[in-house]
């Protein structure tokens, strides 16, 4: 149970994933390889997977993309989603196995073409209909729809009470989402058939646009702040965002969109995307560790070499936790650094360690349930700990995991 109530919206299964209604909120990615380099889309591809990503999606801007695509699909274990622009119904009429292997389209409403805009849309369309696909009608605010745009900028300046630019704006990205699915369903995509997103690279825009498309839909929502940027801003920008919206219970799949480093680690972003969703209560991945930030009373490296320690342990030992003990992604560990704050955060953690802050006698007094078990002293106080917080996962996940199987 979360302390947020989820807004109600219709289910798509993306091949074999569920979006939508209360299926837990799914994580995804997108690859930033050459698609047409069928080895390393494949090799990031099955990297985000492995970190967790629950859908990938690909860009097929070409014929070459949209040939590789069919290999690439092949060798991986998690659907894979393909992103058209401009010649998205060339290229999904043209290549039928890039279509069939694809597990949803992604089509912005944007770029499908100015003169032939609904021909082009409705072309993407039927192929969807024809090989039982989903589709993401992906408004961008950085491709909106400019005729649209124009016509809906006219037609508040012939009203008494113009609205603000910003306000046409955000009104016209809605219209463009919604108008989309309308053409999509009277061209036969059934309604569930269908996700929405609207993305933009202000936070404040964002929240607007979602809550007004939430209000007027059930269609699932893919999250997104498009365009978050490198690092530290576009992190703390994409959770800021996200959570707004996942707070109100709006939003059934997100996307962080991070600019890597070059030569930086795409895995990332579904990283950053976890963490939201486990921060606000939403889903488990991984085993929380509550670290207090250090400060006058921490001015050795003692300390962050400690918890460094720790949490690499824990990050190392997860995929094979994950395997063997079942839940154990729920589990909540503290580490502090020194006796203020240290016996009582550790307390309130499964298991926690309240570690020697500066001119503190040398030792480190460990908590389980809530309970002193042990203080721990000496030059192997690290690999102490490790070794009862081993024993704590066996006992308690190890048994949970036999009795559920039993
Ligand atoms: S627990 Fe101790 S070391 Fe950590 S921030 Fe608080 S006072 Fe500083």
């Amino acid at each position: 149970m979360t302390a947020y109530q989820r807004r109600q919206t219709v289910v798509v299964d993306v091949g074999g994933v569920k979006v939508g209604g209360t299926h837990p909120i799914v994580v995804q990615s997108m690859t930033n390889t050459d698609t047409a380099d069928v080895a390393a889309t494949t090799a990031q591809v099955r990297a985000l997977h492995q970190a967790g990503s629950e859908l990938v999606r690909v860009t097929v801007n070409n014929e070459a993309a949209a040939e590789a695509v069919p290999a690439i699909v092949a060798q991986v274990d998690v659907p894979v989603i393909g992103d058209f622009h401009y010649n998205g119904h060339l290229l999904l009429t043209k290549y039928p196995r890039c279509a069939a292997a694809l597990a949803k389209y992604r089509i912005n409403p944007g770029n499908v073409g100015a003169k032939r805009r609904d021909e082009n849309f409705r072309a993407i369309v039927e192929v969807a209909l024809a090989h039982g696909k989903p589709v993401r009608i992906g408004v961008n605010w950085g491709s909106l729809d400019q005729q649209l745009l124009t016509e809906m900028m006219d037609e508040n300046a012939r009203r008494p009470d113009p609205l603000d630019a910003r306000d046409v704006m955000l009104e016209a990205m809605v219209a463009s989402a919604t108008r989309s699915a309308e053409l999509a369903e009277e061209c036969g995509l059934a309604h569930d058939h269908i996700i929405l997103s609207a993305k933009l690279s202000g936070v404040q825009d964002l929240v607007e646009v979602y809550r007004r498309l939430a209000e007027r839909c059930d269609y699932p929502l893919h999250l997104g702040l498009t365009e978050a940027g490198m690092g530290a801003k576009g992190i703390i920008a994409s959770a800021a965002g996200l959570s707004i919206l996942l707070a109100e219970g709006i939003g059934d799949t997100i996307r962080v969109s991070l600019t890597p480093r070059p030569g930086g680690d795409r895995t990332e972003e579904v990283q950053v995307a976890q963490q939201v969703l486990q921060s606000l209560g939403l889903r488990n991945f991984t085993p929380q560790v509550t670290a207090c930030p250090g400060c006058g009373r921490t001015t050795s490296t003692f300390f962050q070499e400690m918890a460094e320690q720790i949490q690499s342990h824990l990050k190392a030992q997860m995929a094979t936790w994950r395997a063997r003990y079942a839940g154990v992604e729920t589990l909540r560990v503290a580490v502090m650094g020194c006796v203020v704050n240290g016996p009582g955060e550790s307390k309130h953690a499964d298991i926690g360690i309240s570690l020697p802050g500066t001119f503190e006698e040398p030792k480190a007094p460990v908590y389980v349930d809530g309970r002193l078990l042990v203080t721990l002293r000496g030059d192997a106080i690290v690999a102490d700990f490790l070794k009862i917080l081993e024993e704590y996962v066996e006992t308690r996940f190890g048994a949970a995991a036999g009795a559920a199987a039993r």
